[in-house]
Parts: C-alpha cells; structure tokens; sequence
C-alpha cells in the first residue's frame, strides 16, 4: 500500500484485508528497525508477521478507516517491506481490489506522476 495526497490507496485499503504480512525479525523497531514490535506477532525465529493479518476476517491492526472509502496506513513511514513493494496497478493489488468487491485501478497521470 502506498499512502500520499490524491493517491488511489486513499480510498483503497483492499490490500491490507487481504494476504498475510510477513517479515524478518529485523525489521521491527526494538531490532534497530522500524516497524513498532507491539503491532507484530513471532512466525518463527526469523520471522513475524502483522497483527491481524492471521486471521479471518484479516485486516492489519495499522490499517485505519474503511475500505473501498478512506483507509490509510497508519504506519505509513514505518511499514514492513512487503507492504512496500505491494505497487498500485500491480497484479497483487488487483486480485486484492477484487476480493472487495472493487474494480482494477485505472492509472491515471496524477497517480502514476507522483508514484515516479
Ligand atoms: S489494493 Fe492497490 S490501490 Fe488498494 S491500497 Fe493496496 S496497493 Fe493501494
Ligand atoms: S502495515 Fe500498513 S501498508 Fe502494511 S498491511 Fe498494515 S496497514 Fe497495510
């Protein structure tokens, strides 16, 4: 998920109620990462994993507002890789959208502008 002004993932948030977010250990903040350890649980002893997204119905504890209307990251600066290389317009981000009922993005310049 990305999360800047005028951005389709403002009005998105599909990605984050969909997949499993899972991460090396060193990503989280008490590891000299960023990702604030409250928000994770351990997978293994390499890995962990964003809190709710174990779960059914799955949605990331970090996620704040409502999907398919507003929702932003609410660790925006601080998310784990994964949610990093989700890109809009990707393939990931379709089979999310779609899960909720939403349609595919259709890039527009301004997004895609400020996505470069
Ligand atoms: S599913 Fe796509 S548009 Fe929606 S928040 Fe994730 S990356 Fe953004
Ligand atoms: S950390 Fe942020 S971008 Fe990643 S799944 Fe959770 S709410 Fe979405």
């Amino acid at each position: 998920m990305s999360d800047t002004a005028d951005h389709p993932c403002l009005e998105c948030g599909a990605c984050c109620c969909s997949y499993r977010v899972d991460f090396s250990v060193y990503e989280l903040d008490d590891a000299g990462g960023t990702v604030p350890a409250a928000l994770a649980v351990p997978v293994n002893g390499a890995k962990v994993r964003m809190c709710g997204t174990d779960r059914i119905p799955l949605r990331c504890v970090a996620l704040v507002g409502t999907v398919g209307q507003r929702a932003h990251c609410g660790i925006y600066a601080q998310r784990p890789q994964p949610c990093r290389e989700l890109e809009p317009g990707s393939y990931g981000c379709d089979k999310a959208r779609l899960r909720h009922g939403l349609p595919p993005l259709e890039p527009t310049e301004t997004w895609q502008r400020r996505m470069a």
